[in-house]
């Protein structure tokens, strides 16, 4: 597989650490609300790269982080005059609700920040026992001049950032691009005591730590949005490298943005649809192939165009899936097809740096070609047809059921509490009736020793 590179703004093959085995971490989200469609697309992008990587024999360990403290979600909890735990844990929840209905695989790994506070003081320290970092006044900061060759990553140079970090002035910091490791706390927010007073991690250090505890030393691959290089991932670098011999990470993945007239769709500026909007009016099934339609790393603006062309995309899919099945009941035909050029073309694209237009554009090849040749082909032709049709769904994450996976999520789950609060006062009429209607809702459950399970009727 070829992977453009941020780091060296080229495209390179991807050789992974180990063989056959990829580290891959995804800066997660800041959970104070739920998310739009443009932070859904580094989810779903680099779901299809794990899916490919996959499918190509690799083990993947995925491992995406969770920024549970911060200062938009302690000025939420404050509002609402509630922990800010009770605010973060609400935005996880949510956070799921979309990515599962968005067919997003969950991750190896989801290390939240307040749960790795020891490591990350035990770096915070390690950095400055090694003369990167200094205390003023219960706040450490990164002396950014120190790290070897800041700037790397987004191709800035360390005099400009001193000048223009000029303007924002903080008499506390030695040099102006000096950035936060660890904040003092602040009389009312949340803290944790530390060797510098009570205080909370800067943004930058969970990363770090995460990523070396969940995947090593070196990180195979490391995706996020543009938005992120600098200076996210910059410091992120710079903190990493600091700290030992060799790079942080081997591959740097971005994302373009998702833009809403011309601009950055964004929680802060206010112009944003929400991914279960989007899921509402359309499906999460739209919303994942509306995201995969452009090449990941292009701005992808959004329209109402471009998302009912994904619609009718997904239904022309369906449509094939569903007379290829029927022809298959019942076949007419005797002509044996080729199917297999098409699954070269599909991961061909993957392969070149995760074009999934391309893959798409593969898969309606043979969507084409299926409709032409239907009422001709021999049974095993289109079994072969509907073979191939299924591969590619799955890695790009389509599932192709009969019904339009919705945002219903919560409903069902709600429904599959009745019907076990039914069965658990021997209300047995009450809990067939609640199976009867997840059944035309076109959901399958099943009673397992862990519970009950549930997933959409394939036909
Ligand atoms: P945040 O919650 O703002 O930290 O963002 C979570 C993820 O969404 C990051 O990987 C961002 O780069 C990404 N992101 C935020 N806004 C957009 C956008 N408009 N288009 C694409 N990705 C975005
Ligand atoms: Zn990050």
């Amino acid at each position: 597989m070829k992977i453009y590179n941020t780091l060296t703004r080229k495209k390179e093959d991807f050789v992974p650490i180990q063989p056959k085995h990829a580290g891959i971490y995804i800066c997660g989200p800041t959970v104070y609300n739920f998310i739009h469609i443009g932070n859904a697309r580094p989810y779903v992008v680099f779901d299809v790269l794990r899916r490919y990587l996959t499918h190509q024999g690799y083990t993947v360990n995925y491992v995406q982080n969770f920024t549970d403290i911060d200062d938009r979600i302690i000025a939420q909890a404050n509002e609402q005059d509630v922990d800010f735990l009770q605010i973060s844990n609400r935005y996880i929840t949510e956070f799921f609700t979309d990515t599962d209905g968005l067919n997003i695989a969950r991750a190896t790994h989801y290390p939240r920040v307040t749960e790795e506070i020891p490591g990350i003081i035990a770096l915070v320290q390690h950095l400055i026992t090694r003369g990167y970092a200094y205390e003023v006044a219960g706040t450490v900061y990164f002396c950014a001049p120190k790290a070897d060759n800041y700037g790397k990553l987004s191709k800035k140079n360390i005099e400009d950032l001193e000048a223009g970090a000029r303007v924002e002035i903080n008499a506390d910091k030695q040099n102006p691009s000096d950035f936060v490791l660890w904040k003092a706390a602040k009389e009312g927010e949340p803290s944790w005591p530390s060797p510098w007073g009570d205080g909370r991690p800067g943004w930058h250090i969970e990363c770090s730590v995460m990523a070396r505890k969940y995947i090593g030393k070196t990180v195979d691959i490391h995706a996020g949005g543009v938005d992120l290089i600098f200076p996210h991932h910059e410091n992120e670098i710079a903190q990493s490298e600091a700290e030992m011999e060799g790079p942080f990470v081997n591959y740097w993945m971005h994302n373009g943005m998702l833009l809403l007239d011309n601009k950055k769709m964004s929680k802060s500026e206010g112009n944003f649809f929400l991914v279960r909007e989007v899921a509402e009016k359309y499906s999460y099934e739209v919303a994942r192939f509306y995201l995969l339609s452009g090449h990941y790393r292009m701005p992808l603006n959004f329209s109402e165009e471009l998302i009912q062309a994904a619609a009718n995309g997904v239904e022309r899919i369906r449509n094939c899936k569903t007379n290829l099945t029927d022809a298959l009941q019942n076949p007419q035909g005797t002509q044996t097809l080729d199917a297999t050029p098409f699954r070269a073309d599909f991961l061909a694209a993957l392969a070149d740096d995760l074009n999934t237009a391309n893959a798409i554009t593969a898969l309606f090849d043979l969507v084409k070609f299926a409709n032409i040749n239907i009422s001709t082909a021999s049974a095993q032709s289109l079994q072969a047809l509907l073979d191939e049709m299924h591969f590619m769904a799955e890695i790009l994450g389509l599932n192709l059921s009969a019904t339009e996976n919705k945002g219903d999520t919560a409903e069902i789950e709600a429904l599959i509490e009745q019907r076990n609060a039914s069965k658990a006062a021997k209300n047995w009429a009450a809990a067939d009736e609640i199976r009867d209607a997840l059944a035309n809702m076109g959901v399958i459950i099943k009673d397992t020793r862990e519970g009950t399970k549930w997933h959409y009727a394939q036909n």
